[in-house]
């Protein structure tokens, strides 16, 4: 073969970064080593940035959380075997929390398959109850369609993960430049372009809907990160200020629109799931998190007009009525047939004034426990000096990544959301870990906005690694750490009741009492603060957000301050 011929050739590895590439992929987050290394550096010549990590299972949640915020498929790229096992912490958590991803892993020769070769895994059988497509490239002429289906798969419908495996044969098979741009036509051109349109709406669904509004006594909208992922925000906000109808958002729901806004419902939450008549439930599910739309929480006799991308969603909850379609889609529907014949409660409507007088109450009970200076730390006073730091950024507005049992219940009643999706937490499977991760695929993400993580020490330690690759890619990201000295804070444990050979190990809850978090992140050349009273914290957040550089702020709370298990303390 001549030398310009071997030139052109293309290797499996090249073949799938080419179409990457193509599809619209320009990150990718994951651990590298046999085989795809030359996969990563192949993708970051053709202009892609690749976020290494030290572990698969923070770059998963990255990858999940970058599909969030942006609506394409994040990309997780991992070795084989163990490498797609920790891999599969990211693809689970988005497929939970209908995100888009793609798990990408390498894995080992197809000749050598059951015989034990290097970190060898039925890799398509292990990711199967967390993947809804995955495909395995078998030979190079494989890839392209197996790219593209992975893409579009993890867009489709509701949002998921979706796997793609790449045996180390392939990705060292090639082809020469016009065959390998052939396949990639030839898949582009039987692309399903089902799979990426989003269902017809029935216009008489939308009547529906607006007929049951309009005749509502105490209408009621609930939102949450589907109608966040759809971009809704401008047609929500439409449709709640020309109607006047109180609104409840979701966690990452909340800031589509802001938690300061006078129809806002979050501080008369039960009252008002508990009383409204209809409920419009946009991009939200009826599990746990809503109380499963069911009696004490909600009336029984509420009906529900659920509003989803997913067909089972509606079926399985049963709701007065269903509309299948894509929330900013349907919702830019119903305002426009109320524009035609407008209605609006008004202020002084009794529904609208029971919600806010109840919320303005409650408002003012919270500042009452906010304003309490109490050293040592509890949750509330640190909170609220973090609350008005993040305030005091203004527009954009920073995201905020938040985990723990009661860091991130007393920062979900505390914490002001202003913009849409600037808040990232555990989410639908109450995923613990995820902090790191997610404020790098934020800061990724969206470079213009500040990325404040409030995490509680137990949190952080999941993947506290991370620090320094948020030091390696110098991101504005500053971890806040609640350091109660462990889960749910200090040894909680009848004394009367520790008993046997280890009784004087440590409490299964309990951390290094004081532990310097804020010196591992100086380890890497990022910057520490310690605070343990009002004064400190607000200096080191003042410094740490006007410097815009990776900081770890350690924040010493009273162990005994918070509750086991959060609010549900019930379940534990
Ligand atoms: P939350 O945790 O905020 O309550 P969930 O994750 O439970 O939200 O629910 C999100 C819902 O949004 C899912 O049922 C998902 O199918 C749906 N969804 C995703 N994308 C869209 C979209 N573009 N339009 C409407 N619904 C969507």
């Amino acid at each position: 073969m001549a030398e310009a011929d071997i030139k052109k050739m293309i290797d499996g590895n090249a073949l799938v970064s080419m179409c990457l590439s193509r599809a619209g992929i320009d990150r990718m987050f994951g651990v590298v080593g046999i085989p795809v290394t030359s996969l990563a550096n192949r993708a970051v010549a053709l202009g892609v940035r690749f976020i290494a990590f030290h572990n698969e299972q923070s770059a998963g949640y990255a990858a999940s959380a970058y599909g969030y915020l942006t609506g394409r498929p994040g990309v997780l790229l991992t070795v084989s075997g163990p490498g797609c096992v920790h891999g599969l912490a990211g693809l689970s958590n988005a497929s939970a929390n209908a995100w888009p991803m793609i798990l990408i892993s390498g894995s080992s020769d197809q000749s050598l398959a059951g015989r034990g070769d290097f970190q060898e895994l039925d890799q398509i059988a292990a990711v199967k109850p967390f993947a809804k497509f995955s495909a395995k490239a078998t030979d190079i002429t494989e890839i392209p369609k197996s790219v593209f289906s992975a893409v579009d798969w993890a867009v489709a419908g509701r949002p998921g993960g979706t796997y793609l495996d790449l045996p180390t044969d392939v990705l060292h098979q090639s082809v020469d430049e016009s065959e390998a741009e052939r396949l990639i036509a030839k898949a582009l051109n039987s692309r399903d372009k089902s799979l990426i349109e989003n269902p017809r709406i029935d216009n008489s669904k939308i009547e529906k809907a607006v007929e049951l509004l309009r005749s509502a006594q105490r209408p009621f909208i609930v939102f949450g990160k589907g109608a966040a992922y759809a971009k809704s925000e401008t047609e929500l906000t439409k449709l709640v200020e020309s109607t006047g109808i109180p609104f409840l958002p979701t966690p990452m729901g909340k800031g589509l629109i802001s938690d300061k806004h006078e129809l806002a419902a979050t501080a008369a939450r039960s009252l008002a799931i508990g009383k409204c008549d209809v409920a419009l439930v946009v991009g939200a599910r009826l599990n746990w998190l809503l109380h499963f739309g069911q009696p004490p929480k909600w009336s029984k006799d509420v009906k529900f007009i659920i509003v989803d991308v997913c067909e089972e969603e509606i079926e399985l909850r049963k709701p007065f009525l269903g509309i299948l379609g894509d929330a900013k889609e349907v919702l830019g529907l119903i305002y426009k047939q109320i524009k035609d014949d407008p209605f609006c409660l008004g202020k002084t409507h009794p529904w609208i004034e029971a919600v806010r007088s109840k919320a303005n109450d409650n408002v003012a009970k919270m500042e009452v426990q906010l304003s309490k200076v109490v050293v040592p730390f509890n949750f509330l006073t640190p909170m609220k000096i973090i609350r008005d730091a993040i305030l005091g950024v203004g527009s954009p507005a920073p995201v905020v990544v938040s985990e723990g049992a009661n860091t991130m219940d007393v920062g979900r009643s505390v914490l002001v959301q202003t913009e849409p999706r600037t808040r990232l937490d555990a989410g639908t499977w109450g995923t613990m870990g995820v902090g790191l991760g997610y404020c790098i695929a934020a800061a990724v993400a969206s470079p213009d906005r500040l990325v404040v993580a409030v995490e509680g020490d137990s949190g952080f330690g999941f993947s506290a690694m991370e620090v320094e690759t948020l030091v390696r890619y110098q991101l504005p990201v500053v971890v806040i750490v609640f350091n109660n000295g462990g889960v749910y804070g200090g040894d909680r444990r009848n004394p009367e009741e520790i008993t046997g050979p280890y009784k004087d190990d440590p409490a299964p809850t309990s951390f290094v009492p004081g532990a310097a978090y804020h010196i591992l992140i100086e380890a890497f050349g990022g910057k520490g603060y310690l605070a343990g009273t009002p004064d400190e914290l607000k200096s080191a957040l003042a410094e740490s957000f006007s410097a815009r550089k990776p900081a770890v702020i350690n924040v010493t709370i009273d162990p005994y301050a918070g509750a086991e298990s959060g609010r549900m303390q019930h379940m534990n």
